[in-house]
């Protein structure tokens, strides 16, 4: 399948919210005057849909996959969504690629791991920089990387700034995952957004782990707020050149609709990588690798070149 971009796109970080996480938000108290003012001041969303009772998740977005022409969708699923996600992926095979948001803090975590990789999911999701007092580097999260190990699940993790308005960005420094990424050298590490603010220190992981992987998903919008210049170009020139090209992950944080699947991030990010390939820091392997091969690979759906 050739995108409309006119390269093979899988998605490897986007969000399957069902009509039950939605409408749970709202009855948590969030009330949807405050969150639209923090989409609008921190996105580029303008509102969002509440989903009615024929609302259809999965359908709405392998719709969107079709008009764009991308092959697949690796969606991070919290437990509201699961048994609704669980369904999609047998309505649509091969459409969506499941990471379960993991809170490490809950006794079941491990578990839920399990029961995911027994689902068919390919990994998990960790939200350091939204958790009260732990780390990603403490033992009592070691059980939860002991069974990603097990059932060969990679790891994303969003450390940096977040929408989110629980953070506490003492957990969120990205260089915590250096000591467990040593003591699991067999697990994938994937940060999301580039470390969402914190790119200088994903970028010192690549000199000291092999299995530490950045995404590129979103708007990065991010860069505002670093103390200098950065555009999409530089952030793939640097991520590439300290990492390495199968080091990256193209994604979109795609997550509400009306908005949908973000043609718009896919546009803006392989054009940076086009101006890079004609400058010959990439090659048309590399852009290969970062838009479509890398998480198939990671994820055990597509093997990878035998070196
Ligand atoms: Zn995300």
């Amino acid at each position: 399948m050739i995108s409309r971009a006119g390269i093979p796109v899988v998605d490897a970080h986007s969000h399957y919210f069902g009509s039950h996480t939605l409408r749970s938000w709202v009855e948590r108290g969030r009330t949807m005057e405050s969150f639209t003012k923090r989409l609008n001041t921190r996105t580029d969303m303008k509102g969002f849909e509440l989903p009615d009772e024929n609302w259809d998740t999965a359908q709405r977005w392998v719709d969107e996959l079709d008009r764009y022409g991308v092959e697949a969708m690796g969606v991070m699923v919290g437990d509201d969504a699961y048994a609704e996600f669980k369904e999609a992926q047998h309505r649509f095979p091969g459409r969506f690629i499941g990471f379960r948001n993991i809170d490490p803090a809950q006794p079941d975590a491990p578990a839920k791991v399990r029961e995911a990789a027994h689902d068919g999911l390919k990994g998990i999701k960790l939200y350091p920089s939204s958790w009260r007092g732990m780390k990603v580097y403490d033992e009592a999260v070691y059980p939860v990387y002991d069974e990603c190990l097990r059932n060969r699940m990679v790891v994303f993790l969003h450390f940096g700034i977040t929408i989110g308005g629980q953070a506490d960005l003492r957990n969120g420094n990205p260089i915590d995952i250096q000591v467990p990424s040593r003591d699991y050298p067999d697990l994938s590490f994937i940060v999301a957004h580039f470390g969402a603010g914190f790119f200088r220190e994903v970028l010192l992981m690549q000199y000291q782990a092999d299995n530490v992987y950045m995404d590129s998903s979103g708007s990065n919008s991010w860069m505002k707020y670093m103390p200098y210049d950065l555009d999409l170009k530089q952030i793939f020139r640097k991520a590439v050149q300290a990492g390495g090209s199968h080091k990256v992950l193209f994604g979109t944080d795609s997550t509400f609709f009306p908005r949908g699947w973000r043609l718009n991030v896919l546009e803006a990010q392989l054009t940076a990588c086009r101006e890079l390939e004609a400058e010959g820091v990439l090659k048309d392997e590399d852009i290969q690798r970062i838009f479509h091969d890398n998480v198939l690979e990671l994820t055990g759906l597509k093997r990878g070149p035998t070196l």
